[in-house]
């Protein structure tokens, strides 16, 4: 493709609302245009990378026996009422009427819908074991959008679901889709982690979550330096094995405090029992001066869920999130927001009936439940008491085996079991004509996410250097003074044909703007190859390349340079 044929929208200035790289740079490269909140039009650069990742899933999905389908972005609600997730899911379900006043929801996931039409298609054993699956946007309401397309309200997701007639076939499939997402995103040139995910309410060892490694990383991973384990924080002391468990602790640890108090004795002065807390989060901006800690504590599973979504919320730098935001999140009265406002931990009791009731500070006497009068002063030495407990000499190290690093979700599989099939009716007839309650999996991609997780890995400061399966193009062709000199056009045309007709991926430069500009354009947009044509070249029969990654380019002789490139 030529560039005076491609929307180039580049721009030098970063812009202000974008805190991490891969939002500023798709910005600045002219991938992705906000539209509003959370909504992003992608630009023709963009859907390049975009329809690259999808082939890459859609290859891997089909060759593991997935069969696509395609399901309507608008959901009726009739399904979700059935699937009693109409009260569970909360405000990220996006609820409308049409004319005739029936409910609808745009839909942030598809059990429902495949569920349904599954029950209506498949009515026998011998159809089963059968896996679905689409790429299809998805709308959540999520209540903080941030970071660009990687917590947008409109996504693109790829999501599967099997169903099976019992356990070990639906493990199979389980297994199956867990080798097709690690060839997934090691095609994608990805550096990532499968780790164990939490299973909720339906418990048993059937949840992964692929993530990508990255300091953006909204979660924190724990995974060991010398075995296979690898987990989700809140789940890495209980899974770990027991040679690991204790360096497991000892590394959840020194996340949960900067200044390495045991979460034990933090427990002990807040009187909490360890094994309710489920998740332990360090406020980010929390320093060795100010360690502020959220713990979020076990009770109900459906509601912890939606809690520990707020609790995100709770967990970013106070002064990004305005009085009002938290408050919004937290869904509480003004009067509670004492305690979150003077950074004090915050303890989330899962069993209260609403935030304001576990939105509290905790002293030596037990918990202090906010209200509408809360004592600043009495919160000030509560906070002054806190800090001395929790400071202190460091707990020794461990032996260094598990790793604490932050991750970016770009995967989840999940063996559902039968959780939405008994609840919407899904049978077939089994071996003896019975009819049978179906087990289910289900198995998501964020493919959007996936594109600015894969900037997050590969970046410089001249901007993004996509990896060589996903990149819009794999070489830029940049001539020097093209259209002073039809020599260098000529040549530039000729290469441009040579490479096209051998299938490879090139963007010519055929703009008549200064090299500097066409050199730092094509950096910042992160195409791979780089060839350079211009007159001094010609005369001595070279042609200049370079690589993304390389600090200089290299003259290369004409003669042999597409064995050279290839
Ligand atoms: P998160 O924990 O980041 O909110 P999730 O656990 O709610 O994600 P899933 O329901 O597991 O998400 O959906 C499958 C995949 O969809 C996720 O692994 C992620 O890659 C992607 N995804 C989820 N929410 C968003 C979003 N708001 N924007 C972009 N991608 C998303
Ligand atoms: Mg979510
Ligand atoms: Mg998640
Ligand atoms: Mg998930």
């Amino acid at each position: 493709m030529r560039t005076s044929n491609l929307l180039i929208s580049t721009t030098r200035e970063t812009p202000s609302d974008a805190v991490v790289i891969s939002h500023q740079l798709m910005l600045r490269a002219g991938i992705i245009r906000p539209l509003a909140g959370g909504l992003y039009n992608w630009l023709p650069l963009g859907v390049r990378v975009l329809r690259k990742v999808e082939a890459i899933i859609r290859e891997e999905m089909n060759r593991s026996g997935a069969q696509e389908v395609l399901m309507p972005v608008v959901q009726p609600m009739e399904l979700w009422e059935e699937s009693g997730r109409a009260q569970d899911y909360g405000p990220e379900l996006l609820r409308f009427k049409d004319r005739h006043q029936r409910d609808f929801a745009l839909g942030p996931t598809h059990e429902e819908i495949i569920t349904d039409l599954v029950r209506k298609e498949i009515r026998s054993y011998k159809q089963l074991p059968a896996n679905f699956f689409q790429i299809q946007t998805k709308f959540r309401d999520e209540i903080r959008p941030r970071f660009g397309v990687m917590r947008s309200r409109e996504f693109i997701m790829k999501d599967a679901y099997s169903f099976h007639m019992d356990r070990e076939s639906l493990q199979q499939t389980y297994d199956e889709m867990f080798d097709a997402y690690n060839r997934i995103f090691t095609r994608l040139g990805l550096d990532f982690r499968p780790v164990q995910a939490d299973t909720g309410s339906i418990g048993g060892d059937g949840s992964h979550e692929f993530h990508v490694l990255a300091e953006s990383g909204e979660d924190d991973i724990a995974f060991s330096t010398a075995s296979d384990f690898a987990a989700n924080v809140e789940l890495a002391e209980a899974v770990a094995p027991k040679g690991e468990r204790a360096a497991a602790t000892e590394a959840l640890t020194e996340v949960a405090t900067p200044n390495k108090h045991s979460i034990e004795e933090v427990c002990d002065f807040l009187q909490l029992k360890k094994k309710k807390i489920v998740k332990t989060l360090l406020v980010k901006g929390a320093d060795e001066k100010h360690p502020v800690v959220a713990l979020v504590v076990r009770g109900d599973h459906e509601l912890n869920e939606i809690k520990a979504e707020k609790l995100d919320l709770v967990a970013e730098p106070f002064e990004m999130a305005s009085d009002e935001e938290i408050l919004a999140a937290a869904g509480c009265n003004a009067g509670s927001i004492g305690p979150v406002g003077l950074n004090i931990p915050v303890i989330v009791d899962r069993t209260a009936a609403h935030m304001s009731d576990f939105v509290c500070g905790a002293n030596k006497d037990g918990f202090h439940v906010t209200g509408a009068n809360w004592d600043r002063d009495a919160t000030a030495t509560l906070v002054a008491d806190i800090r001395n407990v929790v400071k202190g000499d460091p707990s020794p190290c461990g032996n260094g085996k598990i790793e604490i690093r932050r991750g970016i979700e770009v995967g989840h599989i999940f063996q559902l079991g039968n959780k939405y099939s008994t609840a919407l009716n899904a049978t077939v007839q089994n071996e003896n004509s019975r009819s049978q309650i179906l087990e289910m999996g289900c198995y998501g991609i964020g493919v959007t996410r996936v594109v600015a997780a894969a900037i997050e890995q590969n970046f410089d400061d001249k901007g993004i250097i996509w990896p060589e399966s996903i990149t819009p193009f794999q070489v830029c062709i940049v001539p020097m003074q093209m259209h002073k000199s039809p020599r260098v056009k000529e040549a530039a045309e000729a290469m441009y044909q040579e490479l096209t007709a051998k299938g490879i991926e090139v963007l010519f430069d055929d703009r008549s703007e200064r090299p500097g500009v066409m050199f730092s354009d094509m950096d910042l947009i992160g195409i791979p190859h780089r060839i350079v044509i211009g007159e001094r070249g010609l005369d001595n029969g070279q042609i200049e390349y370079k690589y993304r990654r390389d600090e200089q380019a290299q003259d290369v002789a004409t003669e042999g340079f597409m064995d050279f490139l290839m």
